[in-house]
Parts: C-alpha cells; structure tokens; sequence
C-alpha cells in the first residue's frame, strides 16, 4: 500500500495567537512524517489553491465572502473560538487545495499513491455550508468529496471522521445527499453537541449519514468494535469509489479537549482498518488532518496514521498509557447504533 503526504507550506499564515489550534501544532508532525517519507521512500505532494468554484460545492456564496472579508479586516472572530487573521483566507483556499490535490493524485488510470495524508490547517469539519465555527473555515472533506464526485466523476464517495468532536459540518453540507456517505466517531456529549444515533441524514440522503456517538472513556477497543461492526459493513455495502478520512488525533488519552482513551496503536489500527478496506475494493483513500491539540504527542499519533495507511510498521515507543477499565454502557450504546442502522443496511 504505497502511501505519502500533502504538505501545506503557508500554514503559520493562519495566525491564531494563543488559541489551541496554532502553528505550533504542526512542525514537529513535519519533522517525523519527513523521516518516514525518507525511509518508506514516499511521496511528498505540494498544495495548491482550491478555487472558488471548489468552495461553492459545498458553502455558500455569502460564506466563502464573509471569510474573505473577515480575513482582509482580520484578525476577526467568526464565532467565540474560530478566528480569521488576514492571511487566513489563502491558506484556507490551500488547506482545502491540500484534499484535491490528494484527490486527483489517488484516483484515475495514472493514480500516483493509494492513500495520501494531508498535513493541513485550519481544519475543516465544523464549518457548515454557511458557518465558520470550532477552528474550522471551510470543510475541507465535503468539498474534496464533491470534488471527486463533480470533477473526478466518482458516483459515491465516503467520507470516515474519527476526530472526537461531531463532524457537524460535513454532516450539514451532505445530509441530503445520497451519493455520499458521511461515518462519524466521536466522542458524545461533547462539543458540537450533535451527532445522536438518530441523526441519520434527511430526504434522498436519509440512511446516508452514520453517527457513532462513543461514550467518554471509550478507547482502542470500543473503536475497533465500532469499526467491525458498524463502519466496516457499512462502507463495503455503500460500496464508494474514494474514501476520505478526517483524521483528527484529539481522542488520544493525554489530549486535553476530550475524554476519550485512544492510544497511537488505536489510531494506527484505525488507519490501517481504512487503509485495508480501500485496498480491497481497489480505490483511493485521502486523509485530511482535523484535530489534535497537544504537540508533545502528535507527532506520534501522526506517524502511527501514517504507518497504518502505508502497512509499515510503526514505532509507537513513549506514548502514553491509557486506563484498563473501559466506559459505561458501550455495549448498550452499539446495540443501539446497530438496531437504527438496520433499517439501512445490513449490520
Ligand atoms: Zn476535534
């Protein structure tokens, strides 16, 4: 499984100040997935700008100007934590560029790599089809899966989100749309607040949408089951020609926004589990970056993403603990995933 990376050079121009979503998230991750990339001998793809156009599949135009303009006047608040310096705009255009780059290079007679991992910031998955918000501008899955379905001519794409918020802004923009499916993992309650079992997508997208709400504590294991009996079944029945992971590490024990106990040999094996998946049917997987707030930690946690989607094996030596004791209720809450999923598929 030949994997790489998309590199997003500008993005300290997205100045954030003290909030935890900073520049300061991501040298470290260079500096490692540098040394994988020299060892495994892999890719390294550049950015570039997405057009407005890309936007517009997935915001709208009052959206794509209002960041423009908050941008140019920046730094401006778009809501109480999600800010736009006066850079913010560009390397917006290039964290969403980012995705169809990786887009373009796996799929098509000339794919480049099976699986690409996109290094980007800002994130993108909560920013609904007319909101910025929770450090996200644009939705950068939901537009590279348009993208891909629009330009690529892909019938139907999936997009997975492990990040442990709700990907509620993926979610808005595709809710009514049956040509792509959206999985989330997250952790539940938590920030946004949505992404209950019952959300399941509205109209012709009804089905479409698969909320796996993890009770807090929940770790390696619980994501692994949800994965085997949930994810997995769900996407090889959907049957997609891309996949695209929103790959935020926050679950991670010593992350500070969350409660929940992945440890990088979870994340390692969840990437893998995707990275298997789109060998077996034989397509492209992109990986965008969402979450992942401690800068001590990930750039293990993205090593051990990088690792699953390459089938190298990781070096996962000084990450952290996490508790033996797992959460309250898992159980009751998959049955319950799985009673509201059957009436869509077969799980
Ligand atoms: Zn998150």
């Amino acid at each position: 499984m030949k994997t790489g990376l998309v590199i997003l050079r500008e993005q300290s121009g997205h100045e954030t100040g003290s909030h935890p979503e900073n520049a300061r998230r991501f040298p470290g991750v260079i500096n490692r997935l540098g040394e994988d990339s020299r060892e495994h001998d892999l890719p390294i793809f550049e950015s570039r700008e997405a057009e407005v156009e890309d936007l517009l599949r997935a915001h709208t135009d009052s959206h794509v100007e209002n960041v423009r303009v908050a941008a140019e006047n920046g730094p401006t608040w778009l809501d109480g934590d999600t800010v736009a310096s006066p850079e913010s705009y560009g390397v917006a255009l290039r964290s969403a560029g980012a995705a169809l780059v990786a887009a373009d290079a796996v799929t098509g007679p000339e794919r480049q790599a099976d699986s690409l991992f996109a290094i980007i910031r800002p994130p993108g998955h909560h920013a609904t089809a007319d909101r910025a918000m929770g450090f996200c501008l644009f939705s950068n899955a939901a537009i590279a899966a348009r993208y891909a379905r629009d330009v690529l001519g892909i019938d139907r794409v999936a997009v997975l989100d492990w990040d442990v918020h709700h990907g509620n802004g993926t979610q808005d923009i595709l809710y009514d749309d049956p040509s792509i499916l959206f999985i989330s993992f997250h952790q539940w309650p938590l920030y946004p607040g949505s992404g209950w079992i019952d959300e399941v997508g509205v109209g012709e997208g009804r089905g479409y949408t698969v909320n796996l709400p993890m009770p807090p504590g929940a770790g390696d294991r619980e994501h692994a089951e949800g994965f085997e009996a949930i994810a997995g079944p769900i996407l090889d029945q959907f049957n997609p020609g891309l996949l695209i992971v929103s790959a935020g590490q926050d679950g991670h024990v010593a992350d500070q926004l969350a409660s929940q106990n992945l440890t990088a040999a979870g994340y390692n094996q969840l990437a893998s589990s995707c990275a298997r998946f789109a060998a077996s049917k034989g397509i492209g997987l992109v990986a965008l970056h969402e979450g992942g707030y401690n800068p001590e930690t990930l750039p293990l946690l993205d090593h051990a993403v990088l690792a699953g989607l390459g089938g190298f094996a990781p070096d996962l030596s000084g990450d952290s603990i996490a508790p033996e004791t797992g959460p309250t209720g898992w159980e009751e809450r998959l049955a319950q995933i799985r009673r509201t999923q059957s009436t869509y598929w077969a799980v």
